[in-house]
């Protein structure tokens, strides 16, 4: 395998932008190495500059559930495309979009479009805050919501991987406002109530949180969640940026059968363009502007080239239901093949699963929060991503990121990614 436009093209990237990438975990930093530059994917395939082709497992951090580049969304976009890239004015393709989200997520009644995850969660908290008329939240330790100052706090994904869940930059007079407590845990949820009692505006977090690596929730840890929030006023936030459309066509909340007030949408949404959404209540998505008195914009919200992408792919999603039958027995095949190399091999690291995501954490110990979560050895993870790469299977550069599976692998693919696996195991031990 020879990579030279890449190396070329990252020394190049260095020079004009910080650390030559856009998003941080994407330059490799923990993993070792220079990062590969994409030039085009196809199905369960990337392409890097260098025509090295990958079996890929992340699929753009999630949005290709269906695999890259599919016809049907590549179609028709070409075709939306001729008729005009931003207008600024309302389209009937923005309420067709918020007509089947709320067919599709169980607790949106009203929903807005937005232009990422991070957008959608910033203003879930602004509208949580502009509702209740309280200034504090609760985020959960490892849980990643974006960018937004806010939650750039013990926060997880690319922070944690590069060693600032605490970013600088955040002030202390917005820190005071986010309170923190471990993730499966509701005794310290009811002991950060109880000391802060009255002051609450919402509870948000990743119901399977993806973003410390995979995370599954406790039984009876979401509806206690809704329980809790239900007894204090508190308004309770389901982050499915990561989620929606994608553990079911409701999300988790229809997975686990708990319904939150407000839910932040984003990746399948936008069909591999970028789109973000927020929706909940009635009554509350009322208090947005122009309805009500909380304000939030965008120039290229809902835009008509990403809404006829994310239309697209919810439309076949919710046509489909075999989609989700097959992305499931996917998750299961790689899971249990992986479960089963590590068992005649003598190495008990934990594979923590749901659905089509997961995660094999380089630890001996249950991964169930934050903490047992940043016990994993990160240096052996980065020997066995490069190990993976090296036979052609491009995993997330990071040990604290959920991998994304997609209906283009096959079960010819499938056994070349376990038998990678386990010659990836072999090799680093
Ligand atoms: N929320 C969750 C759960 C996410 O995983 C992410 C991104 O990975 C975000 C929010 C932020 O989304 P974006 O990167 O589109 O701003």
């Amino acid at each position: 395998m020879q990579i030279t436009k890449s190396k070329a093209l990252f020394e190049k990237a260095k020079q004009f932008i910080p650390g030559g990438v856009n998003s941080p975990v994407r330059a490799f930093r923990a993993v070792g190495g220079d990062p590969l530059f994409i030039k085009r994917a196809d199905g369960a395939f990337i392409y890097d500059e260098d025509e090295n082709s990958y079996i890929e497992l992340i699929n753009s951090w999630g949005p290709m559930i269906l695999g890259h580049n599919p016809p049907l969304i590549r179609e028709a976009v070409i075709k939306a495309m001729e008729k005009g890239t931003s207008f600024g004015a309302p389209t009937a393709h923005e309420v067709e979009m918020a007509e089947l989200i709320a067919k599709m997520v169980p607790s949106v009644e009203k929903v807005r479009m937005v232009n990422s995850g991070t957008e959608a969660t910033m203003s879930a908290i602004r509208l949580a805050r502009g509702y209740t008329g309280k200034d504090k939240f609760i985020k959960l330790e490892g849980h990643y919501h974006g960018h937004g100052d806010s939650f750039l706090i013990s926060a997880g994904s690319g922070a944690i991987t590069l060693g600032s869940p605490d970013s600088p930059g955040v002030t202390k007079g917005t820190a005071k406002d986010t309170l923190l407590a471990p993730y499966n845990n509701l005794e310290a949820i009811e002991n950060l109530v109880a000391i802060h009692k009255g002051e609450i505006a919402a509870l948000i977090l990743e119901p399977v949180p993806g973003n410390m690596g995979l995370v599954t929730p406790a039984p009876g840890y979401l509806e206690g969640l809704r329980k809790i929030c239900d007894k204090e006023g508190i308004l309770l936030i389901f982050d499915e940026v990561m989620t929606g459309f994608r553990l079911a066509k409701g999300g988790a909340q229809e997975m686990y059968g708990v319904t939150p007030d407000l839910t932040t949408l984003g990746k399948i949404i936008g069909g591999g363009l970028p789109v973000g959404a927020y929706g909940g209540k009635k009554e509350i998505m009322d208090f947005v502007s122009p309805s009500g008195p909380v304000y939030q914009a965008g120039t290229l919200s809902g835009n008509p080239i990403a809404m006829t992408a994310g239309l697209v792919m919810l439309h076949h999603l919710d046509e489909n239901p075999e989609v989700y039958t097959r992305l499931n027995a996917i998750g299961s095949k790689i899971t249990t093949g992986f479960q089963a190399t590590l068992d005649k091999l003598g190495l008990d690291y934990t594979i923590n699963h749901v659905g089509s995501m997961y995660s094999l954490f380089f630890s001996n110990h249950a991964v169930t929060d934050f903490e047992s979560a940043k016990k994993s050895d990160t240096v052996l993870f980065g020997k066995y991503f490069q190990a993976m790469l090296k036979r052609g299977i491009y995993l997330a550069p990071s040990q604290f990121e959920s991998l994304f599976l997609s209906t283009a692998l096959s079960d010819d693919l499938i056994g070349k990614i376990i038998s990678a696996n386990e010659e990836s195991l072999i090799e680093i031990h």
